[in-house]
Formats: structure tokens, sequence, C-alpha cells
């Protein structure tokens, strides 16, 4: 197969339609483009495929940069840079389609045609009804100038149309599917300029990614069958062909397409839900490439593994767990200080503005307070919002009556005597909250141990039956809160049975 790039002069391209929040699948298809790009020092440019004017509001050209750069992503050159082979809309790019529309109307390789959209239903309805795969039957293919100014006078704006050779094969390699060939006759003269003026799909992305010098087009397998219309028009335009790849779909966990039925579709929703975007780039890289690493990779590393032929053809399942793995390590990465800041940007960003900073600020003005609230729940953090139900659980008065209610606490609470709670506050005042020195003389005097004493003291400390050590959050708790909780321990158990 011909290399038509080098990694000497590699350049890929992201070319999203800004019709909606990114897609986790399209997230993916510009990740694999830019760590082909920057495997090898090659060029990253970022288009804008606008031209579905409907669609395509302002909001979401700008939801599309931000969330681009959210997950890490550079570009060398785009709509919002600029850059040597500009512009980088395609709506800001009508005259220089203009000129290539008219350079293939010159050599009689396009034409206008005038069918309605009722012709065309109606003559895919007899192809349909003989069996016959539904194409353009080729009406306005011979129609001459007279024919052509009469219609026109008509006031029916044409479209205009590829004049696809008549026979013969066209061969396309792909870099993930191997070589495809294509009989001519089967194609049908497609649609190069709709009546509006306005390109269609397959000719502005053609010849954007030619005139843009792009060499690698990697993109969803939805496109695999654009390929063979968009080589045509570059032959026919005398124009560089890239080398394409196209990757396979990423499907839901039950093989359906992504919805937010899977728990998120788009890469909105992973940053709402709080992940972290190195988690999120060390999951997208995975899905359908093959790293032989396992550990958290930085963006060098993920780069320097990522090449075209680790790309699987099957296609990719969203898997909620498998990302939460990447949460979980890529939390681990962060030191306590990069981790509050991150909890911070979560809160601030939510209804709750900022309630994890307001709550830690009542407590105490102690500038080490987040710090050591960071350090130890951090283990048990994979979310903002369990940062901030540890924070409830550790400072809020209420204690655990107005939280969730964790039937295992409960129920270790239920089996615990009446008198161990009395025993229990006196105790903790004595050793004056020393964890060790409490838990020790609190197991000698109560002759309960290992987790008959520990699960009651974590359940009426905390509400729940698992979560951060306690001698950690003994501390955050402080003696005044652990004194009441320890005190109300039983009547609470009580309320709650009721
Ligand atoms: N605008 C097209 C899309 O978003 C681009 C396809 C391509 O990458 O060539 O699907
Ligand atoms: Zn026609």
């Amino acid at each position: 197969m011909a290399q038509y790039y080098t990694t000497m002069n590699l350049k890929s391209r992201f070319a999203p339609s800004p019709t909606g929040y990114l897609h986790l699948g399209n997230a993916r298809t510009a990740l694999f483009a830019w760590l082909a790009a920057r495997a090898v020092a090659g060029r990253f440019v970022l288009r804008l495929e606008d031209t579905d004017q409907s669609r395509s509001p302002q909001i979401y050209e700008k939801a599309l940069l931000e969330d681009l750069r959210w997950l890490g992503l550079n570009w060398d050159e785009g709509p919002d840079i600029g850059g040597p082979v500009g512009p980088y809309r395609q709506m800001e790019r009508l005259d220089i389609y203009q000129k290539y529309y008219e350079a293939l109307l010159e050599t009689g390789q396009a034409y206008p045609c005038y069918c309605s959209a009722e012709d065309l239903a109606a003559e895919r309805a007899v192809q349909r009804a003989s069996g016959k795969p539904p194409r353009y039957g080729g009406r306005c293919r011979h129609l001459n100038a007279e024919q052509r100014s009469e219609l026109e006078a008509r006031g029916i704006q044409p479209v205009l149309r590829y004049r696809v050779p008549d026979s013969g094969m066209l061969i396309v390699p792909d870099r993930v599917w191997g070589e495809r060939s294509y009989a001519l006759a089967d194609l049908g003269d497609f649609v190069i300029r709709r009546s509006d003026g306005s390109p269609a799909f397959f000719f502005a992305n053609a010849l954007d990614d030619a005139l843009m010098g792009v060499n690698l087009v990697l993109r969803g397998e939805d496109h695999l069958s654009n390929t063979p219309r968009q080589v045509l028009i570059l032959q026919a335009l005398d124009l560089p062909i890239p080398e394409y790849a196209h990757l396979p779909l990423l499907l839901g966990s039950d093989g359906q397409p992504l919805s937010k039925r899977h728990g998120a579709a788009s890469l909105r929703d992973l940053q709402l839900q709080g992940y972290l975007p190195a988690a999120v780039r060390n999951y997208l890289a995975r899905l359908g490439h093959h790293y032989a690493e396992t550990d958290l990779l930085d963006d060098q590393a993920l780069a320097a593994g990522f090449s075209v032929e680790k790309i699987s053809r099957a296609p990719g399942h969203f898997d909620v767990a498998q990302l939460q793995h990447w949460q979980r390590l890529a939390l681990q990465a962060l030191s306590d200080a990069q981790l509050w800041e991150w909890l911070l940007a979560a809160n601030s960003s939510n209804i709750e503005n900022r309630l994890l900073e307001k709550m830690l600020k009542t407590v105490s003005e102690d500038e080490n307070l987040p710090i050591q609230f960071v350090a130890a729940v951090r283990a048990n953090v994979l979310f903002p919002e369990e940062a901030v139900d540890w924070a409830r659980r550790c400072f809020a008065d209420e204690a655990f009556a107005e939280l969730e209610k964790d039937d295992a606490a409960l129920a270790a609470l239920a089996e615990t005597p009446a008198e161990f709670w009395p025993l229990a506050a006196v105790l903790l005042q004595q050793s004056a909250g020393d964890y060790r020195i409490w838990t020790k003389t609190l197991q000698q005097e109560s002759g309960l141990k290992g987790k008959s004493l520990f699960m009651p003291l974590r359940a009426a400390l905390t509400g729940r039956s698992h979560g951060p050590e306690l001698a950690a959050l003994l501390p955050l708790i402080g003696m005044e809160r652990a004194q009441q909780r320890l005190r109300t321990a039983a009547s609470v158990l009580s309320e709650a049975r009721n």
C-alpha cells in the first residue's frame, strides 16, 4: 500500500460538524487523529464543517472548542487560531469551492441536475420494485444547453452532480480495513453542490483535506462508504489523495449506538460527572487501540505508543467500569493539593456552589484542613459528590441521622450493647482524641474487638459501614461531634427503625 506521508510530514485533522455536544465516538476520533500527529511530530488541524446552517448554532462551535481543550487536545491550525491554509470554517470557504465547481463543469465532469425530489423518489421506487439498488439514473446527464436554459427559465435551481465514469473499478486502500474495490457503475452520479449553492459533504470534505495538505484522514467507520466518491472527486481535480483510516464504531455495552441511557453519550456528560481528562484520555485511547502498557500514561507516552496499525476492526463498547478504573488511576496520580483543586473546580460548576469549600471554612480557618481532609478521604472518592458526602459525614452536626442510611451500619449498631456507647464517649474524652489509645482502652474495657468493635464505631461516627480509615476521620470529625454521635447512636438507631 502506498504511503503518502512519512513520519516527517504527517498532517491529520479532526473535522466535526458542530451540530450538538461532542459525542464520545467523535471525541475518540479526535483523540486518535491528534495522537497520530503527536506521535511523529506532525501537524494537527481542526476544521469546522458547518455547512448545515440550520443545525450549526454558534453555541455548539464554542462548546466544541472548549470540550476538545478540556480533553487536553491542541491544534496547530484551526478556526480560532488560523493557519497557512485557512479559513478553517467551511462556510468561509465557499469562494474556494466555486472555483473547483467551475473547473469540473468546464471539463464536463460535473453537470446540473434539475430533477425534483418527487422525480427522484419515483425513480428510486421503480428501482426498488425491480430489485435494483436505488441510485440516480442519469436523467439530466445529457441535457444540451438549450434544454438547460429552458429549465432554468422556469426558475428551477439545479444541483450539481459529479459524472461518475460508466465502467471500471476503483480501488481504495484503508489503513484499518485494507483495500476495498468498488464498481463505478454502482455508484451513480452524486450531488456535489446543493440547489441553494452550498457544498455537499463529499465535496467540501474531500477538497478541504487536499487543499489543507491533510495526508491522514482518521474518521468514523460510518464514512467508509463515502470514500470512493471522495477519491473520484480528488482524482478528477488532480488533487492529492490522503490515506484513510476508518475507526470502528463506538457502541453502548449492549451493542446499540451509544446514547445517554448507557451512562454518557457526550464528552460533556463525562466532564459534568466529574471525570478527569487524563482518565478519559487513557480510556478512549484504549478503546479500539491496543497499548501494551496497562498503567496510566501521560500524553507523551500515549502518543509514543500510538500507531494506526494498532487500531482494531472490532467495534468498541463503552464500559463505565473500565472508565472508572482509569478515573481511579488518574486520581491516584494527583497530589493532595491537586485533588483539592479538582474538587473545588467541580464544586464551583454545579448548583452547590463551592459547597465543599464553604463547609470546610465553617469548621475551621486552618489552611491545612482541606489537605488533611483530602488525604483522609481520597482513596474513597471517585467523583466530587463523594467528597461532598464525606465532608458532610465529617463536619455536619446532624451526623448520619440526615444522611443516606447504610443498612450494614444500622445492623452493626443494633448488635452493640447499649452500655457500650457511654463507655466509648468517656474513654474518648480520657484519651484526648488519640485514636489508638481510645480504641485500645475501649477494647480492654468493653471486651469487644475486631469487627464487633470497629463496625459500630464507624457506623456511629460516619453512618456508614465502610469508608476511609477511622483514625484519619476522627480528627476531622473532632471531639465535640464525635462525643455527640456516640451518645446519640442508640437513639438515632431507634428513630431510623421507625
Ligand atoms: N463532518 C464530518 C463528521 O462530523 C467529518 C467526517 C470526516 O472526518 O471526514 O462526521
Ligand atoms: Zn436530474
